[in-house]
């Protein structure tokens, strides 16, 4: 197949350089190893959604299987299936990556006029109809402490609620790549192919270049019965990785390009972890996985020790089975406890924007293996975030309020005596319960920690000393390779990145057209 750009990957980077170079007129090529499902088609059950529309069907770990890891593979990538939250690159990081990281454009006009443009084709809004309840009990509980609560703004309209988001929308409403930027290359003219059970199942090997780009070839298998191999081979000018942050180095480094080790390194992954809250003698019903998925969001700890790293508060969209795999295991009756109590939960996410790094290298079949923990400032901060979740419930009126470490029942929960008011008749009972969730800490295989924001691994900088790619998304060893996804930030942006992946594909594709 000959094109002019091919583009590995269809998710929020690959989308968006798809759309603008089918715009500026380049025969573009998408191949991405996912399937594409029509909304109309959509399972929206859990575990057939988590098993076809999730990297390794959502049971992706570190290796030492410390942090679990959620990314999208499916046409749209990690747009198809996440939760809407569209938050524009703070200034703060803005800056660090201008000043610190030799990317003055990052804090230009230009990059204003990218954020500005990709809000705008996904309907980015605030004004929300109606919060979750799970979203106004975390509001509450903020509002009753006279913390920082703010409004997440959302690339859906202001009455959507479905609450199925994670598996697809199913009205179409969310904004993903398949009905924005996908739909408008491909009315333009671009090609785009999806792996599937029907279609043949593309799976990358190596792009095909020496110090030039000049193609990628593809092994696919599932097309003939008796599973025997054949090779497709896309000639273009451009080889543009949109693979993601975990793929895109895979990707490279079985096309032996490493940039003086760089590639791989500096993996961030916004670690994350979950407190719930909720009431027991007189339950009521919470429903984690219906209605907004995020639209309350705090950041009154996010930079408590002025290092700009620290984490905010959300609220995650948890159906049963995802709820069911975090509970941690005290013994089976406790669990079973757990699971009875499910539909009165309410859970405050704590995402934490991490300094520390982790790395990808590739195992004997090509495919990315992780290794990541964070380090004690990240796991201090992390701490920080479940202390203000867990007084952020217990403001908004849960009387059991607990976490997901494995500790013991003491020290991970906490059911709160009340007078007539609804207050809390023992307030030094609390904290003595916070002490004793600091004292069991953040533990490897210990707790449930998790990603859905992967990062950095072919970072953009100044030099091919520090980071993989220029300013303009060209990798320094190789010309005509281009990366433009997640793997291109320098560090984690304390926010949910999917608005930053988009702008900044948006300036590497602005470059190239
Ligand atoms: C459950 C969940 C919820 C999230 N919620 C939010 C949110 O609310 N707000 C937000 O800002 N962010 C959210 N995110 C994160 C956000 O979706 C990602 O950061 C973003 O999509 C990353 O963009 P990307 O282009 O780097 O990669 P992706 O969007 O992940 O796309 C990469 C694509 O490349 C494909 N691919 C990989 N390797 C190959 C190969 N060899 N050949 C062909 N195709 C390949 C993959 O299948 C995938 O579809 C969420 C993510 C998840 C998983």
């Amino acid at each position: 197949v000959e094109c002019d750009a091919v583009i590995v990957g269809s998710g929020a980077g690959g989308g968006v350089t798809a759309a603008l170079l089918s715009e500026a007129g380049a025969k573009v090529v998408v191949l991405e190893k996912g399937r594409f499902t029509p909304a109309a088609e959509l399972p929206l059950r859990e575990r057939q959604s988590f098993e076809e529309m999730y990297e390794m069907g959502s049971l992706m770990t570190t290796q030492d299987a410390g942090v679990n890891i959620l990314a999208g593979s499916t046409l749209g990538g990690g747009t198809r299936v996440n939760w809407q939250a569209s938050f524009e690159t703070p200034a703060h990081v803005r800056r660090e990556w201008a000043t610190e990281h030799g990317l003055p454009a990052i804090a230009s006009e230009q990059y204003d006029r990218a954020l500005r443009a990709v809000c705008t084709r996904l309907g980015v809004t605030t004004g929300i109809k109606q919060h979750s309840c799970p979203n106004e009990k975390l509001k509450a509980g903020l509002e009753a402490l006279g913390v920082h609560c703010g409004e997440i703004p959302r690339n859906c309209s202001r009455e959507h609620s479905c609450g199925h988001c994670c598996f697809g929308c199913p009205s179409g409403d969310k904004q993903d790549a398949t009905g924005t930027y996908l739909a408008d290359a491909a009315r333009i003219g671009a090609k785009i192919f999806t792996g599937g059970h029907s279609l043949p199942f593309f799976q990358l090997r190596n792009a095909w270049m020496k110090r030039r780009a000049t193609g990628i070839a593809a092994l696919t298998t599932s097309a003939f019965p008796n599973g025997r191999q054949w090779r497709i081979v896309f000639k273009a000018r451009y080889v543009i990785s949109s693979a993601g942050a975990l793929h895109t180095p895979a990707l490279l480094l079985r096309s032996k390009i490493s940039v003086n080790g760089n590639v791989g390194r500096n993996l961030r992954l916004h670690p994350a972890t979950a407190v719930i809250g909720g009431t027991l003698d007189v339950p009521e019903e919470i429903l984690t996985w219906k209605g907004s998925i995020f639209s309350v969001f705090s950041n009154a700890v996010a930079d408590w020790d002025g290092s700009g790293y620290g984490p905010l508060l959300q609220t995650p969209s948890a159906h049963p089975g995802l709820m069911a795999a975090s509970i941690p295991w005290l013994s089976g009756v406790d669990y079973k406890r757990l699971c009875a109590w499910m539909p009165y939960v309410s859970i405050v996410l704590v995402l934490t924007r991490d300094r520390g790094s982790g790395r990808v290298t590739i195992g004997k079949d090509g495919l990315p293996r992780l290794r990541y923990w964070p380090d004690a400032h990240d796991r201090a901060n992390m701490m920080k975030g479940m202390e203000a979740g867990l007084r952020a419930l217990a403001a908004g009126g849960s009387l059991m309020v607990g976490t997901l470490q494995g500790g013991s029942r003491e020290a991970t929960r906490f059911e709160a005596a009340r007078g007539t008011n609804g207050a809390m008749t023992d307030p030094a009972a609390f904290d003595g319960f916070l002490d004793r969730v600091r004292a069991e800490g953040i533990h490897k295989n210990g707790m449930t920690v998790f990603s859905a924001h992967q990062m950095g691994t072919a970072r953009m900088g100044a030099s091919a000393k520090t980071s993989v790619v220029d300013e303009r998304g060209e990798c320094w060893h190789v010309a005509n390779l281009y990366v433009s996804d997640a793997s291109l930030f320098p560090t984690s942006t304390g926010v949910n990145p999917m608005i930053t992946v988009e702008a900044m594909a948006y300036m590497v594709a602005e470059g190239l057209a």
